[in-house]
């Protein structure tokens, strides 16, 4: 049992845990750890995204190629046991928007009110995320298409593990090209990472177009990162801009470019 102290604690190490890993970095460093030539490498690792391919990671569930409708996929994903998240959920979120947006966001994985709705970004980050939508590119929530990588919650809040993102990624990669979209949004650097196959630091992606099955994709700082550090902001919006410039929306004060 912890004290409200102690909770009080836990909660302000794991928020600073939380932004040192939206700024991109893997881990806390160990006092005096030698530095070797793999970590050097890592740090020099290129912007290169991995395509792994369909066949690889379609097989693994046959017969989701078939899903031609995102009806058809949430009707294929069914009551879903496939990984060790489904014994955490209250719900299961797959996805909301427009099934022919332009627009994707994609995000980690459900909190607790998403848990609780079964709609992605529907908590103070997801207001922020409407706000970004709305007010910012001026078009309707409900004219782009919200997901995350895995679709059940991870307890606590915690980062999905490799054999959740491996066991539930299909389902998205399938919903990307369903909906194909014209560009996607990367929000924060777990959801970007998995999505392009990389480790490299959001704060060295963000910005700067990728590319994931041939759509173009944006990434940028998760909306819950902005309530901790509303500083960043500006960043966002600049990636927000570009993304509104490759899509032909106005900019406000600009017009049409
Ligand atoms: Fe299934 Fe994905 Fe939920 Fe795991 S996270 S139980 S794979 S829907």
């Amino acid at each position: 049992m912890t004290n409200p102290d102690q909770r009080l604690l836990y909660d302000s190490v794991r928020d600073y845990i939380e932004q040192l890993r939206e700024e991109g970095m893997d881990g806390l460093p160990i006092k005096d750890r030698p530095v070797n030539s793999a970590t050097v490498e890592a740090k020099r690792e290129t912007i290169v995204a991995s395509k792994p391919l369909n066949a690889e990671m379609f097989g693994r569930y046959p017969g989701i190629e078939n899903a031609a409708d995102l009806p058809s996929l949430r009707s294929f994903i069914g009551e879903c046991t496939r990984c060790k998240l489904h014994g955490h959920r209250t719900n299961l979120v797959f996805g909301v928007g427009n099934p022919n947006a332009d627009l994707m966001f994609i995000g980690e994985g459900p909190g607790a009110d998403e848990d609780a709705q079964g709609e992605p970004f529907v908590g103070r980050a997801g207001q922020l995320l409407t706000d970004i939508i709305e007010r910012g590119m001026g078009i309707k929530r409900a004219d782009v298409y919200i997901c995350n990588v895995v679709k059940c919650r991870p307890p606590e809040n915690r980062n999905p593990e490799p054999d959740e993102v491996f066991a539930c990624e299909p389902f998205l990669f399938r919903q990307i090209e369903i909906v194909k979209p014209r560009v996607i949004v990367g929000l924060g650097t777990f959801a970007v990472q998995c999505v392009l196959k990389v480790k490299t630091p959001i704060s060295k992606l963000r910005g700067n177009w990728q590319e994931v099955r041939g759509i173009k994709m944006m990434p940028t700082f998760h909306p819950a990162y902005l309530l901790r550090s509303p500083g960043e902001k500006r960043f966002v919006w600049s990636d927000i801009q570009e993304v509104m410039r490759t899509l032909g929306l106005p900019i406000p004060g600009r017009g049409k470019d």
